[in-house]
């Protein structure tokens, strides 16, 4: 099996990184960064948002895992302590793979440019310079209404637990294959109206975003953020690719949510 390993570049990880390599070649593991069956993501949620983007060419042929070295990520369940195990686990047991859904967007562009298209694992936000942004939101080619605020965002199930939820976004397990539209303030009086609420839409209904005014955006895929001039619409979907982690153990999502978001909280014996 040929794997690569992707450091968040900082010295812990970095070593991570360089024991783990050493040790899985003396188990015969090839080394390849250019075809890996495997990635593994050294770092946090962030690295592993990198390692999805490298090789986003061949999510068919990759499997992913990470390992976190600061604190337990969405996207990350061993830490750099469990490395002997994990290493023994990758060498030795055939791997089981849980696929998650992504998110394909599409922006296209008002003169002849080239459509830009490309999928996100968590989420795409829209957002303007300056003022607000207006879009006029279509739902499966039928106008659905016309944003007016600080901008979009359209996640993934597995990215719904990420800026999704700052936005008052639901949760939705990774086993739905669905898209969330959320708002970001939007502006809501007698002149502008818009529904409120989270949309979860199912695989094949498309949201197309239609500019007014504007065409400069900035538009942010995962964790990077970029500005487009000419934008004609961004269209986004459920997408045909899936996303595949490695599983050497239950990595259930709901423990996860738990874990992340309310283990902290005092039990209730210590309630005052
Ligand atoms: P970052 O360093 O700003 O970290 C953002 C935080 O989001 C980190 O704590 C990371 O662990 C967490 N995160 C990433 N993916 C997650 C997921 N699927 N579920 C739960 N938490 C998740 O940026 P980064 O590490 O490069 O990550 C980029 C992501 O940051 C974006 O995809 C976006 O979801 C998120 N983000 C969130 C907000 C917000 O909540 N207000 C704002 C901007 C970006």
């Amino acid at each position: 099996m040929n794997f690569a390993i992707v450091s968040r570049g900082d010295e812990r990880s970095d070593n991570v990184k360089a024991k783990m390599k050493q040790y899985l070649i003396d188990f015969d593991l090839a080394y390849n960064e250019q075809e890996p069956d495997l990635v593994i993501s050294v770092g946090g949620d962030g690295t592993f948002l990198e390692a999805f983007r490298r090789y986003i060419h061949r999510l068919d042929k990759t499997a992913f895992l990470g390992v976190h070295t600061g604190h337990l990520g969405f996207y990350t369940d061993w830490t750099a302590d469990e490395l002997e195990k994990l290493v023994i686990e990758i060498a030795k047991t055939p791997f089981h793979v849980v696929e998650y859904p992504l998110l394909e967007v599409i922006i296209r562009f008002k003169k002849d440019e080239k459509p830009l298209k490309t999928l996100a694992l968590n989420e795409m936000t829209v957002k303007t310079l300056e003022g607000s942004v207006v879009f006029d939101v279509q739902i499966r080619g039928e106008h659905f209404e016309t944003f007016r605020g600080d901008g979009l965002c359209i996640s993934t199930p597995s990215g719904s637990t990420a800026y999704n939820k700052s936005l008052g976004g639901g949760i939705i397990h990774p086993s739905l294959e669905a898209i969330q539209v959320t708002e970001i303030a939007s502006i809501n009086n007698r002149v502008f109206r818009t529904i409120g609420s989270p949309l979860i839409l199912p695989k094949h209904h498309t949201c197309l975003l239609r500019p007014y005014q504007k065409d400069r955006f900035i538009i942010g895929i995962d964790h990077i953020t970029k500005t487009y001039s000419d934008v004609k619409s961004i269209q986004c979907r459920v997408a045909r690719e899936r996303i595949r982690f490695v599983r050497y153990r239950p990595f259930p999502f709901w423990n996860r949510v738990r874990d992340s978001f309310i283990a902290e909280a005092k039990p209730k014996e210590e309630w005052q």
